[in-house]
């Protein structure tokens, strides 16, 4: 913190809401808030660089303390960061100005299941393992399968506008909200309308979906459910060419097919990957198709998407194993088999139109590989939530000996972001299609946005004038002095 800041005072204040039980300066905890899964903030930990520190966390028990809490940040002049689950990979989390974290997990109450409505409403700190098995338990799904389930929170997944493993079918978890409760950085709280479709003007809901706490911390959330589906089912199918196999995944969104889960490996991770996670022996790019809902339509769907695979070369591969895909769908992204350090790698992940997924996906590996020849860098990819325009790319790069200095390893990695970052914009793709923006990201805003990021910079202005909502993240900067 550069302006002086007489902590006591507001440790006390802060304590004066939440309990002086739920408040700690303790090193030992500062450190653990001091990082995210973003792999640049571990890396410098790791070879011994201070990181930067939240000064105080809180853990508040309710909206009203929330509220509260960002009353007495706006008079000290204090940044807030919020905290769900802390699974996020982009540095969303990481204090770079230091400041008051508010971990939201005690926020964590199940206040409404409307069975009529399929509807929930629910506080922002709840587990998403935890919310999805009180569903099930009333026959029901949130239907937000995303690999930090075990961790992450469902403010957090909107927050980040993250997506899960079904997605294809019931959308990201954005799609997912009816409405809102949001703390301003006034102390104030708001509500947005009742229903996410409406003709009562601009969309206040669509401003804090995404906003990764920059805008407003979200309290509670009004969400949708589904009914549990009577069947699930998986089914393989393997392509010598992946451009046939992306054109088999346009005609199935494009016709209005609604498998629940397409997701496509390309060439070098059906081999090794899918080899090493799955021990499968396939050549080619493998595609699984998952179907679900009563078993007639599924039964029709999946005719539909055979008749389309078969069209375009793709081989029926059974369903073994594609069923034991859907049973170690995590698998990859947890030890052994999830990237570690010292290794270097990230998620690079864009979304873009069908046109140009090939093209995007072409040059970046390209990119990568070629680009980046003299420090072995590897790429690897598969297509996992597709839309009725479009694909995305979920893609990583990995170098296996990074620069042994902190500095050294630092400058690779932003230089590797850089290129690919800009190479998801060149061809027509997003920054980001479900991990968000972080700090990660934050200075290719205004690029990606061009004109209109001035747009964003005002909005930001009108909630947040003194810039103490999670400052430096999304590409705004930080607090105003
Ligand atoms: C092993 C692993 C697997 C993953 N798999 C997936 C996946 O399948 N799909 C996917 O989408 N993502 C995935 N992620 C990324 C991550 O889980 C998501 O980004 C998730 O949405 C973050 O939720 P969280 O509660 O942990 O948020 P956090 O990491 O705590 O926060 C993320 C951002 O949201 C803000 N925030 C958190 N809560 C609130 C709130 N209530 N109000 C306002 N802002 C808030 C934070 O300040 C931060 O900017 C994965 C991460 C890991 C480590």
């Amino acid at each position: 913190m550069s302006r002086p800041v007489d902590f006591t005072t507001v440790i006390n204040e802060i304590g004066a809401v939440v309990g002086a039980g739920d408040v700690t300066v303790r090193e030992i905890d500062r450190l653990a808030y001091a990082q995210d899964y973003f792999w640049l903030p571990q890396m410098r930990l790791d070879r011994g660089v201070a990181p930067a520190r939240p000064d105080i966390i809180c853990y508040p028990e309710s909206a009203d303390e929330v509220c509260q809490l960002l009353t007495i940040a706006t008079r000290h002049k204090i940044p807030v960061i919020p905290y769900g689950g802390g699974s996020g990979t982009q540095g969303g989390t990481v204090p770079l100005y230091g400041g008051i974290v508010l971990d939201l997990k005690k926020m964590n109450r199940i206040v409404n299941i409307n069975e009529t409505a399929l509807t929930a409403t629910v506080e922002a700190g709840l587990n998403v393992n935890h919310f999805e098995e009180e569903l099930n338990r009333r026959g029901l799904t949130w239907a937000h399968y995303p690999a930090s389930a075990a961790v992450a929170t469902v403010g957090g997944c909107i927050a980040a506008r993250g997506t899960g493993t079904i997605s294809t079918k019931y959308g990201k978890a954005e799609d997912m909200v009816m409405s809102l409760e949001i703390a301003l950085a006034s102390g104030e709280l708001i509500n947005t309308l009742k229903t996410p479709n409406h003709a009562c003007g601009p969309g206040i809901l669509q401003l804090f979906v995404g906003a990764e706490g920059t805008l407003g911390i979200i309290t509670k959330v009004t969400i949708r459910l589904e009914p549990m589906p009577d069947v699930r089912r998986f089914r393989g199918y393997l392509f010598n060419d992946l451009r046939d196999a992306l054109e088999a995944g346009r005609r199935v969104m494009t016709r209005r097919l609604r498998p629940c889960t397409l997701r496509l490996y390309d060439p070098p991770s059906t081999k090794h990957f899918l080899k090493r996670v799955l021990n499968l022996d396939l050549e080619g790019s493998f595609l699984i198709v998952g179907c679900d809902g009563e078993a007639e339509m599924v039964e029709l769907e999946e005719k539909l998407i055979a008749h389309i695979c078969a069209g375009l070369g793709g081989k029926d591969a059974g369903r073994d194993a594609a069923e034991n895909w859907w049973a170690h769908r995590y698998d990859f992204y947890f030890p052994p088999f999830a990237p570690a350090l010292p290794r270097m790698y990230g998620t690079i992940e864009s979304t873009t139109t069908f046109d140009c997924i090939y093209d995007l996906y072409l040059s970046k590996k390209s990119a990568i590989e070629n680009g980046f020849k003299e420090y072995g860098a590897r790429y690897t990819a598969h297509f996992s939530h597709w839309y009725p325009w479009g694909t995305m790319v979920y893609d990583r790069f990995y170098i296996d000996s990074p620069p042994a200095g902190a500095a050294e390893a630092e400058a690779l990695h932003n230089k590797i972001w850089g290129v690919a970052a800009r190479t998801n914009l060149a061809h027509g793709g997003t920054l980001n299609d479900h991990h968000g923006i972080g700090y990660k990201l934050g200075a290719m805003m205004p690029e990606q946005y061009g004109a209109a990021w001035d747009s964003l910079v005002k909005i930001k202005n009108v909630f947040d004038p003194l810039g103490i909502m999670n400052p430096g993240k999304l590409g705004f900067g930080p607090p105003k002095s």
